[in-house]
């Protein structure tokens, strides 16, 4: 079999020194290399993270008691036809208004790329879905959502958007990296670990381009 895609990684990198949440020092991972080739004759490497590091998938039970796990994904959620909306020129929160402009098709999982995927070290003003977006995303059927932060809201007391969407089983994607990434139309790879029970996982999140488009600036 031929294809002619073009792969695009939309992950971040897992390092000590990588961006964490709210820049909490428990948020970072650590990195161990457990046996190396000076007292050993293999090189193995543990590492210790909380699993909404870097890039990484939420599934329900994250804020719905009783909610889905990993156990219950299926792999069609996450390996799925996609579109990336440019949304860089807002500030604070993405609403129903901004979307309603989009052309939004059911099904498909929404990646909002954002002046988030620019920066580097965290902001406590990232841009986040507000509860009124996410409603409508809901109302348009959509698979799942993905950000550019890590997180998909910020600071709303009672959880409102992550509610809406995982409430629904629509998936949520954050951490994602989207500078280089016109708007436009993907297949989404963005698979987890398979660690049973569990609310996330870190994913390595891919795009395939196979519109032939013309890439940004290369
Ligand atoms: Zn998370």
């Amino acid at each position: 079999m031929q294809w002619n895609g073009r792969i695009m990684d939309i992950s971040m990198e897992i390092s000590e020194e990588m961006m964490v949440y709210k820049n909490r020092e428990e948020n970072r991972p650590r990195i161990q290399v457990t046996r190396d080739f000076i007292e050993s004759s293999a090189y193995e490497t543990t590492v210790t993270f909380g699993m909404h590091t870097g890039t990484h998938l939420d599934m329900p039970l994250h804020i719905i008691p009783e909610g889905n796990t990993l156990d219950d994904l299926k792999l069609n959620q996450v390996i799925c036809a996609c579109k990336v909306l440019d949304l860089t020129k807002i500030e604070g929160g993405i609403t129903r208004k901004h979307l309603a402009e989009k052309d939004i098709q059911p099904d498909q999982f929404i990646l909002l790329k954002t002046r988030n995927s620019f920066q580097d070290a965290f902001d406590f003003e990232f841009v986040y879905l507000e509860k009124s977006g996410a409603v409508y995303l809901k109302e348009k059927g959509v698979k799942g959502v993905g950000i550019d932060a890590l997180g998909i809201e910020r600071d709303q007391p009672d959880h409102d958007t992550h509610k809406t969407l995982l409430a629904n089983n629509i998936l949520i994607l954050e951490g994602l990296r989207l500078a280089d990434v016109p708007e436009g139309e993907y297949l989404l790879m963005a698979v987890p670990l398979k660690i049973k029970g569990t609310e996330a996982s870190p994913v390595r999140a891919v795009l395939v381009d196979f519109s032939n488009r013309e890439s940004e600036g290369s």
